[in-house]
């Protein structure tokens, strides 16, 4: 066993040996694998090996096609047969919103470039006979999905990997693991102790145990999970074809060919948590749990009415086994903030569909710095201290019980809440919001009629809340609203070298005393890395906002990069309220309710100044993502509910209304401004989505500013437009492909309806050879229909921008 080296990984399932594989391929030799026991011996050895490329996060879609051609890669490499059946994948869809949802996911498998294939329910049998279509309306084939051998496809993947250098210790537990002050790792088994640079958690069911080892808490929870196989048919064995993966998403079961029988796989509403304080080290190899037929029960009469030639093969074997799954069902993948040189790579809930696509990206993210393209989905950094383990046990039962759940965009789940709410929390419930959670915390999304129930139906169309936005959007417009702004992140770097630090990672210029300045960060690449608002509150302090659900993401940006400056980074999201005032009318509410002048004179547009707003101390910002005029105050937690209280008296008489973030991203979107995750991330550069307007090209010494100088000087493939979209009662709301006549042109990012302009409005990025099509040319797929749809020139409402600024 070596006693140094690079990386060690710490588990030899799927996930471990893919990530293994990675880093080898992508050029570091000097790794090992460490393994308890067997290869395979967690979740993996038990699995169905089901692979498929439908993910409802295009870029998860796009790593989990990735993933399927690394099999064929490494059998070729390693000569170890994976036992791919490339039977193509059939999605059945027994309900006319599932149908329609069926429909969309076709279209936006094109902007991706996957091949899929609507098909009836003729061409269903065709494909499977052994199903009953009389409930059947129609379904999606896609022909690059299938099944696998779980133990080939682990080992040709380790042995790939050794062959190309890396080694693999069978029968070798890591025991703990010592932290030395440099960054690296002692990683201490039963067979001795491995000095490392780098160590990885991919230890699947006992990622908790491995994550305790170094101080860190993984919010997983082992979920039992059942199939059954069955006994041999007539119709397969007199078949000469092979059933594709079929995924019944109304009866809520997969089942794939075994033989001349089928594997039937459930997700019971009856789920149950496994070991939930820990998984016994005593587990594994080739242990199962006790089958729990009373509770699939349901779900397996369904599927022998579904597949009635089920009932009559018999059950042959029921397997029940563990695997994990994270409060969303993504993988928690990358660096661990806070505990240096220490990766995740765990929470996989599809080994075989994802393992190759979250190792290619860990392995980027490791070696080249960052991970190409946008993989929040998946980033372990998306979930903070407010992913107990009392919230991951609600979030990872809600979604294995839902795991097939015709999800709309406008759902939210209910588990887990409410779990953090603000200040002023029970005023909003008063004024009848109905609630979003981002990051643990509550969120006003839009305030139903009173005496009506704050409920909003889930739907792919224009909702119930479709006439309240449009109430909330007037009255921004035509007066004042105020807006619980409590799930912003709020950052404070100062100290003697803050500037520096700011210079540096920020690509736009500095705000000077009392100013505001949109601040993009870049990556290295030049592509996004963040889009934040900064605050100069003194030579040495900067106030710096962003997106809330970002706050771990930016916190281990900064932290990577302070160096030994002397800067303090302090996260303030939850020690400061925000409430923001926007419309013609909140100038003189804040005359009539703040300490200070308030006049376009005194108080500039992108400017900031500390002052009392009743009888709360508060920093208020002059600016407004609504495009009116606008303040944003800060302050204490403490005073939020006073200051909130005595806004909404003072402006009674101007007819203040509450709005929500519906109302807010409709209003933002008639000024085209984009959004985090949508419109901007790491998939995009400045030049791509227009924020080549805020980078200091001339400012030495920026991350990322070479990059950004190519992408200046370069002409883009993408770029990002505001469409009108001739639609009639939906609207679109991200990935829909853009057509022009029957060319594909793009993608819309995000969509909404613009209530003011009354046009349905969408943000797109269009290949740059079409953006000079004339108007008539292009089409959107909104829902299941294509729209005629066309380039606005400029932003549907006050394009100069003269109102914010008035
Ligand atoms: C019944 C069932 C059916 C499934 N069907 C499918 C399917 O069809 N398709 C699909 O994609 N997924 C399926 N899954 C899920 C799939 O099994 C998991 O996503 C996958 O196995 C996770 O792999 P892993 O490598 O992360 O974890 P594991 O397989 O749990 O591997 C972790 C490894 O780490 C080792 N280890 C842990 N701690 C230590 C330590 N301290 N020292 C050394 N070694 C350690 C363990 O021994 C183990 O081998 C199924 C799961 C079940 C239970």
């Amino acid at each position: 066993m070596k006693e140094h080296t690079r990386v060690v990984v710490i588990g030899g399932g799927i996930v471990g040996a893919a990530v293994l594989y990675h880093l080898t391929k992508l050029g570091w030799s000097d790794v090992v694998m460490v393994e308890r026991k067997q290869l395979t011996a967690g979740s993996t050895w038990h699995a169905a090996g089901a692979f498929h490329s439908m993910n409802s996060d295009p870029n998860m879609a796009k790593l989990q096609a990735y993933a399927i051609s690394v099999y064929k890669e490494v059998e070729k490499i390693s000569g170890q047969d994976v036992g791919m059946h490339l039977t193509g994948g059939l999605n059945v869809a027994a309900t006319p919103d599932r149908w329609e949802n069926v429909r969309y996911e076709h279209e936006k498998l094109k902007v991706l470039g996957i091949e899929s294939q609507l098909v009836g329910p003729g061409e269903i049998r065709d494909l499977c006979p052994i199903i009953d279509t009389r409930d059947v309306i129609g379904g999606l084939f896609v022909g690059n999905e299938g099944n696998l051998d779980p133990y080939g496809s682990t080992h040709a993947l380790a042995k790939a990997a050794r062959m190309a250098g890396a080694e693999v210790y069978l029968k070798t537990m890591v025991e703990d693991l010592v932290h030395k002050p440099d960054g690296s790792w002692t990683v201490v088994t039963d067979k001795g102790n491995i000095h490392c640079e780098h160590v990885v958690n991919a230890a699947g069911l006992w990622a908790r145990e491995v994550g305790r080892m170094a101080g860190v808490h993984v919010p997983i929870v082992p979920m039992e999970h059942h199939y059954i196989l069955t006994g041999d048919m007539d119709e397969l064995a007199q078949w000469d074809g092979e059933l594709p993966l079929v995924l019944d998403l109304d009866g809520e079961m997969y089942l794939r060919q075994e033989r001349n029988g089928v594997l039937l796989g459930v997700y019971e509403k009856n789920s149950t948590p496994w070991s939930l304080d820990g998984t016994p080290w005593d587990y594994g190899e080739s242990d199962l749990l006790e089958p729990r037929l009373e509770n699939i029960e349901d779900e397996l009469m369904r599927g022998f009415e579904r597949y009635p030639a089920v009932a009559d093969a018999g059950i042959r074997r029921i397997v029940n086994g563990p695997f994990t799954f994270a409060p969303d069902g993504n993988p928690l993948v990358g660096p661990v903030r806070g505990v240096q040189n220490y990766w995740s790579c765990c929470g996989v809930m599809a080994g075989f569909s994802q393992g190759s696509g979250i190792a290619l990206a860990l392995s980027q993210w490791m070696i080249e710095g960052e991970p190409e393209g946008d993989v929040f989905a998946m980033d372990v950094n998306r979930f903070g201290k407010f992913a107990t383990k009392a919230y991951s046990i609600e979030k990872a039962n809600e979604f294995y019980q839902n795991r097939f759940y015709l999800l709309c965009p406008n759902d939210e789940w209910p588990a887990a809440r409410p779990n953090k709410v603000s200040a002023f929390h029970d005023r909003l419930v008063q004024a009848n919001a109905v609630f979003g959670s981002s990051f643990g915390l509550e969120l006003p999304l839009w305030f139903a009629p009173e005496g009506s129930e704050p409920v909003e139906t889930p739907s792919f169309r224009r909702s119930n809340a479709h006439e309240p936005v449009a109430e909330e959007c007037r009255a921004v417009r035509d007066g004042v609203g105020i807006l619980d702004g409590s799930s912003f992140a709020k950052y404070e770097i100062s100290g003697p070298d803050a500037e520096g630090f700011m210079e540096y990672l920020f690509a736009s210029r500095l705000p000077e005393l009392g100013k505001i300045r949109m601040g993009p960060l870049l990556l290295p690449s030049g592509h996004l890395k963040g889009d934040m608002t900064v605050m100069r509150l003194a030579q040495d302090k900067f106030r710096v906002i962003g997106s809330g659900y970002l706050q771990e993401f930016h916190m281990l940006w900064f932290e990577q990069h302070v160096g030994d400056r002397n800067v303090r980074i302090a996260n303030r999201s939850d020690e400061l309220s925000a409430i923001v005032i926007a419309g013609p009318g909140s100038r003189e509410l804040m005359s009539l309710a703040a300490s200070g002048d308030v006049s376009n004179e005194s108080m500039p547009f992108m400017s900031v100044r500390s002052m009392d707003v009743g009888i709360a101390p508060c920093q208020v910002a002059r600016l407004s993502f609504t495009g009116e005029l606008g303040y944003e105050m800060y302050t204490p937690v403490v005073y939020a509910r006073s200051l909130y209280d005595h806004l909404l008296e003072a402006g009674e008489k101007l007819g203040i209304k509450p709005f929500g973030i519906r109302a807010l991203l409709s209003l933002g979107m008639e000024k085209s401004f984009g959004i985090w995750s949508r419109e901007f991330s790491p998939d995009y550069t400045p030049v791509m989505c227009g924020f080549d307007r805020f980078v200091d090209y001339d400012k030495a010494g920026f991350i990322g500013r070479e990059a950004a100088l190519a992408d200046r000087d370069s002409e883009p493939e993408h770029r990002l437009v505001t469409l009108e979209i001739d639609s009639i009662d939906a609207d679109a709301w991200g990935y829909e492909p853009v057509w022009c006549k029957d060319e594909y042109a793009g993608f819309v990012t995000s969509g909404t309806y613009g209530h003011t302009v009354q046009k349905s409005l969408a943000l797109a990025y269009i290949k740059t050879q079409f953006l000079n099509a004339s108007k008539e040319e292009f089409s959107v797929h909104v829902v299941d229909q294509r729209r005629p749809a066309v380039i606005l020139p400029e932003a549907a409402y006050d394009p100069s921008g003269s109102l914010m600024r008035s």
